[in-house]
């Protein structure tokens, strides 16, 4: 597969189907990766799995693929959520590319006390979860939440499921195995606040977890956390 341009298209995919692609695929098989008619390349939209597709036409900003066989079948991802603060604009691009790489299904940014970020473009959020789902082989792409603030996430939580919270200093156990679906919660760059930590502390879903006795930068937080969350929900 080394060396598979591999792109995730909106259209359904089947054998034998002809579809267009983006002026943005177009643009970039032909003018960036130079690839002309007859070259294959590897199409997924998160449905119909993947699939080999030849190139039968290209020009400019307009391109046609015919699809050829079907290489995987759909998978589904076990469910797993990251929820975290923004960060400036390319640490925020970091995270989502390596919460990618580790399997998230859903990305939720947070709003607390101390994050720096006032807005957040998501449309460059799944920009960003896109090119990482297509460089990384996964069969489907991130879902982009709604941005929310921390008060409103947690009092619309519902009960019986389990919110992991990156908290640091904080005297937390390694999380226990738990049923589908995963969340982690990680915090801004200057951490929660009092009033936050208080307000979590109070509610029996949020399991607050130590990622050991530094403090992280909130990028390698997730990256940590994920991995741990990750190890713990599929033994
Ligand atoms: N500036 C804060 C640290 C914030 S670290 C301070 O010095 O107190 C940013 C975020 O990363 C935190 O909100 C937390 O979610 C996570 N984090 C960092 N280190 C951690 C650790 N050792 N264990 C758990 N979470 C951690």
């Amino acid at each position: 597969m080394t060396g598979s341009i591999r792109l995730f298209t909106t259209q359904a995919l089947a054998s034998d189907l002809n579809i267009q692609a983006t002026p943005e695929q177009a643009h970039y098989l032909a003018n960036v990766m130079r690839r002309g008619v007859g070259d294959i390349v590897v199409l997924f939209n998160g449905v119909d799995g993947e699939f080999n597709a030849e190139i039968t036409a290209i020009k400019r900003d307009r391109a046609v693929f015919a699809l050829r066989d079907k290489l995987r079948p759909q998978l589904a991802l076990p469910s797993m959520t990251l929820i975290f603060a923004p960060l400036k604009r390319d640490t925020t691009t970091f995270v989502i590319e390596k919460a990618t790489e580790l399997g998230v299904t859903h990305i939720r940014p947070v709003f607390t006390d101390r994050t720096q970020a006032g807005r957040v473009n998501l449309d460059r959020f799944h920009a960003t979860a896109r090119e990482a789902a297509e460089q990384c082989e996964r069969l489907c792409v991130p879902l982009i939440d709604e941005p929310v603030r921390l008060f409103d996430l947690l009092g619309a939580w519902p009960h019986d499921r389990l919110l992991f919270a990156a908290i640091e200093r904080a005297d937390a156990k390694r999380p226990e195995f738990r049923p589908n679906p995963a969340a982690l919660l990680v915090g801004p760059e200057g951490g929660f606040t009092q009033t936050e930590l208080d307000a979590m502390r109070r509610l029996s879903f949020v399991k607050p977890i130590s990622l050991g006795p530094l403090i992280l930068r909130a990028e390698t937080a997730v990256i940590a956390g994920l991995a741990l969350v990750q190890a713990c929900e599929s033994r």
